[in-house]
């Protein structure tokens, strides 16, 4: 397909999710931005939001005020709101993707077979998973569990910086491509960013391989531990 075609096909997927998405909210009465209305405020209410959020102070505060988000379509699909578990003051965050099936059902990030994974390797290099601090791109649990799409990126992107922004950790993993394209809003490959440090609002951020991506692909394990191995080191080093 030329360029242009898939230009034109993604501008036409994105309008049909934003029409489906309002329909969802407001049945087929179709609502359209009006361009001088600009109150954010209305907005985020409509979408389950408390707009107060953006001045949160602690995490929990955060969580109570956008824990019922409905901005994007799998706020409809969710069984829990799945925020982050682990220390407030962490100096070190670890992101992934998105909740899976096991991780919808109980709320918590990284509790099925990659988080199983994922403790095993902290331990292995040191850090207990309660001293650290867990999180995805998405709150919500994508179906079938694809990638996340660039529109839900969007509607739920700001919650995560809201997060990092609140703990103000030292040093952020991410746990394949997704956070750290996010972050440093880049397409690049997971392979051509891991391997280096990079920083993002004063926090250096580390790239390594998805614990699930580990589990597939059982060659990438050990350079997902030597990665979390150098994460240590570099929150460590003086
Ligand atoms: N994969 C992720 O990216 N996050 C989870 O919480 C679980 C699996």
């Amino acid at each position: 397909m030329g360029k242009m075609k898939k230009e034109i096909k993604k501008v036409l997927e994105d309008a049909k999710r934003y029409l489906q998405q309002q329909e969802s909210l407001f049945g087929d009465e179709i609502i359209l931005p009006k361009s001088e209305e600009k109150n954010p405020q209305v907005n985020e209410e409509v979408f389950g939001v408390d707009p107060t959020w953006v001045n949160s102070k602690t995490l929990d505060e955060l969580e109570s005020k956008i824990k019922n988000c409905v901005k994007c379509p799998l706020g409809k699909t969710r069984t829990n709101f799945v925020f982050g578990v682990g220390n407030p003051k962490s100096e070190i965050v670890f992101i992934g993707e998105a909740p899976g099936a096991e991780e919808d059902l109980q709320g918590e990030p990284f509790v099925g077979r990659a988080g199983q994974l994922l403790n095993q390797i902290l331990a292995s290099v040191g850090f207990r998973r309660d001293e650290v601090y867990i999180c995805n791109v998405l709150k919500c649990r994508p179906p079938g569990n694809r990638d996340p799409q660039p529109s839900e990126i969007e509607a739920c992107g700001p919650y995560l910086i809201k997060q990092l922004e609140i703990i103000k950790p030292k040093l952020i993993v991410s746990l394949g491509r997704f956070p750290v394209q996010m972050l440093l809003k880049t397409n690049a490959t997971l392979s051509s960013l891991r391997g280096q440090i990079y920083e993002w609002k004063g926090i250096k951020i580390l790239v390594t391989y998805h614990p699930a991506a580990a589990l597939r692909n059982q060659q990438w394990k050990r350079p997902l531990i030597e990665d979390l191995r150098k994460a240590r080191e570099i929150l460590y080093q003086k």
